[in-house]
C-alpha cells in the first residue's frame, strides 16, 4: 500500500516535538505541535511551511507553542487561512500572540487565522484577520461529535483531552479509506487515463458510488456504473492511522482514553521523557517514561513507534531509551 501521509519528526527525538505531515498529492500539510524550530538541523523549508493548513497544539507550554510566530511570519502573505486547534484557553493565547505585533502595513494582506478551541462539549471557533491587525473577532460554536475535530475528504483528525499537569490533547489522524487505482491494468481493461480517474477516487472517498461516471476508453467516452469500474480498477483498503501523544501522565484514566482513540494505530509518535528509573519524577511532572511509552505502544498495537521529547539528561543515551521502549513493547 502506498502511504498517503508523509510524517516527519522535524527536530528529531531530542528537542521540541514537532511533527510535520504532508498529505501526498494535495496542497496540504498539518503540524502537530509547534515548538522551537531548530533551523540549523533538519528544520522545515519555507515552501513546506506554506503548505500548512492546520496546526494542532497539544498544550501551550512554550516548548510546544513558541514556533507559532515563526509559521505566521512565513505564511503572512498567503491568502489561504490558517487553522489552529488547541485545548481550552487557546483562543486568548493565540490572539495575544497575534496582537503582540504592530500591524500598520498589512491592510492589503488576506491572511485569516481561525482558532478552534476544543472544549468538552463544543468547539469554539474564532476568526481574525491580519487586515485589521487581528482586532475584530468573529465567533461561532459547533457541537462536538465524539472526538472528531476536523473532517477533510481524505482524512479526519480526532482529539482527546489527557492529563499532564495541565490538559494536553492527544491527536489521531486517520485516512478515511486508502483508494489505489491499479494503473497497470488500465489499458488492458480498455480504459484510457484522464481526469475522470481523480473524480472516481473522490466519489469513492465521498461514498457516492451508486451512480454512473463518464470514463474515457479506447473507443471513446462512455457512461459506466461506478461499481463496475471499481471492480475493474480499484483496490480499497483501510487507511493509515497516525497517533501523536506527548506530555501526559501515566494514569489509568489517560490510558483508557488513549486506548479508545488510538487502537490499531500504524504509526505512534510518543514522548519518552525519562527512563523508568525516574518513574516517580515522570508522574509528578506529567511525563511518560520510555517503558510506559512502550506499554502504550503495545496496548494500542502500534506497528511503528517514534520516540520524541527525550529529556536533556539522556541526550547521550538515546539507544538506552529506544531499548527500554522495545523491551516493554514486547512485554
Ligand atoms: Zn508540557
Ligand atoms: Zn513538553
Amino acid at each position: 500500500m502506498r502511504p498517503s501521509f508523509a510524517p516527519r519528526l522535524v527536530n528529531g527525538p531530542l528537542y521540541d516535538p514537532v511533527v510535520y505531515t504532508r498529505i501526498l498529492n494535495e496542497k496540504d500539510a498539518v503540524l502537530f505541535d509547534c515548538g522551537h524550530f531548530f533551523l540549523s538541523g533538519a528544520g522545515l523549508a519555507n515552501k513546506e511551511i506554506l503548505l500548512i493548513n492546520s496546526i494542532f497544539v497539544s498544550h501551550a507550554h512554550m516548548d510546544h507553542f513558541m514556533g507559532f510566530d515563526y509559521v505566521l511570519r512565513v505564511i503572512l502573505h498567503r491568502d489561504k487561512p490558517l487553522h489552529v486547534y488547541g485545548p481550552e484557553g487557546i483562543t486568548d493565547k493565540v490572539l495575544s500572540k497575534l496582537r503582540a505585533y504592530t500591524w500598520n502595513l498589512t491592510m492589503e494582506y488576506m491572511l485569516e487565522v481561525n482558532i478552534h478551541e476544543i472544549q468538552k462539549d463544543e468547539i469554539l471557533i474564532s476568526s481574525a484577520s491580519v487586515k485589521d491587525g487581528f482586532r475584530k473577532v468573529r465567533r461561532q460554536r459547533q457541537p462536538r461529535q465524539g472526538n472528531l475535530i476536523l473532517r477533510q475528504p481524505r482524512y479526519t483528525i480526532e482529539a482527546v483531552a489527557l492529563k499532564h499537569n495541565t490538559l494536553s490533547l492527544g491527536f489521531v489522524m486517520k485516512e478515511r479509506l486508502h483508494v489505489n487505482i491499479r494503473s497497470e491494468v488500465l489499458a488492458k481493461k480498455g480504459y484510457r487515463a484522464g481526469p475522470w480517474v481523480g473524480r472516481l477516487k473522490e466519489m469513492i472517498l465521498e461514498d457516492e458510488t451508486d451512480g454512473t461516471l463518464e470514463v474515457e476508453t479506447v473507443s471513446g467516452q462512455k457512461d459506466m456504473q461506478i461499481k463496475d469500474i471499481i471492480k475493474d480498477l480499484v483496490i480499497i483498503s483501510p487507511g493509515q492511522k497516525l497517533t501523536y501523544l506527548t506530555d501526559i501522565r501515566y494514569s489509568k484514566d489517560n490510558l483508557k482514553r488513549i486506548e479508545k482513540i488510538s487502537s490499531g494505530t500504524d504509526l505512534l509518535f510518543i514522548e519518552a521523557f525519562y527512563l523508568d528509573e525516574l518513574k516517580k519524577e515522570a508522574y509528578a511532572k506529567g511525563h511518560l517514561t520510555a517503558a510506559q511509552a512502550g506499554e502504550i505502544a503495545r496496548m494500542v498495537g502500534a506497528k511503528k513507534v517514534v520516540p520524541m521529547h527525550i529529556s536533556p539528561r539522556y541526550h547521550d543515551q538515546v539507544d538506552i531509551i529506544q531499548d527500554e521502549i522495545s523491551r516493554s513493547q514486547m512485554g
